[in-house]
């Protein structure tokens, strides 16, 4: 695990970078946010606020720009304004000086969990092997298929995007804007009569019309589909 500390302090960067050594870090210490931005992208940043150079912040988001490296932010500052400025531009999480060194540790262990994990999901998702069953409800997305308690049924290309997106997490409300974003396009804002066409045609071709449940004024859900169609 490769950390970048970004800190113009030596006498917080000093031990810092020494402690993160002693845990195992690979750790590279730069003292601008000029030479931060020159560093190849590591595993994790930690960054400090108040650089001698560039404005913290905009370090930040030059950083997030690039990459979805997580960003540990430091500063003295505690203020809540700085807290919801630096999370607003891409950081994971924020601690405040002077911060406790098992603290500090704990909380790069966390963000690095959080970035595996939200990688894994991506490649879940993503992953070309994916045949995902729910109950009478197969959804392969490899090959953009979906079988009813085995039979396959037709979708058109933004039916299945649909269906697909709602089993991402069966159970749970996806949001009439996600779905316009996910499905149609980031910058829909046109109708959204577009959304119940297309789920009122999902629903008639999957010969359930309860598996997908529209959850008033929110959005909706792909609900239990273990029934089958047995007659
Ligand atoms: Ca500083």
């Amino acid at each position: 695990m490769r950390i970048l500390v970004v800190e113009d302090d030596d006498g917080i960067a000093e031990p810092l970078a020494e402690g993160l050594a002693r845990e195992g870090f690979e750790v590279s210490r730069v003292a601008t946010g000029a030479a931060a931005l020159g560093e190849p992208v590591p595993d994790v940043v930690l960054l400090d606020l108040g650089l001698p150079d560039l404005d913290g912040y905009a370090v930040c988001q030059q950083l997030r720009s690039r990459s979805s490296v997580p960003i540990l932010v430091l500063t003295a500052r505690g203020a809540e304004i700085d807290r919801v400025v630096g999370l607003e531009l891409g950081a994971d999480d924020y601690i405040v000086k002077p911060f406790g060194f098992r603290e500090l540790v704990a909380r790069v262990r966390a963000v690095l969990r959080r970035a595996n994990a939200e990688m894994s999901a991506l490649a879940d998702v993503a992953g070309p092997e994916q045949v995902q069953v729910l109950g009478a409800l197969t959804v392969d997305r490899r090959a953009r298929r979906v079988l009813v308690d085995g039979t396959e049924v037709t979708l058109s290309p933004k039916e299945f995007d649909l269906l697909a997106l709602l089993a991402e997490d069966p159970g749970a409300v996806v949001t009439r804007q996600t779905i316009l974003e996910e499905v149609w396009d980031p910058h829909w804002y046109g109708p959204t009569k577009t959304v119940d066409v297309h789920v009122a045609s999902l629903r008639r071709k999957l010969g359930h019309p309860e598996w997908i449940e529209t959850v008033r004024r929110v959005g909706l859900r792909l609900g239990d589909t273990a029934a089958a169609t047995h007659p």
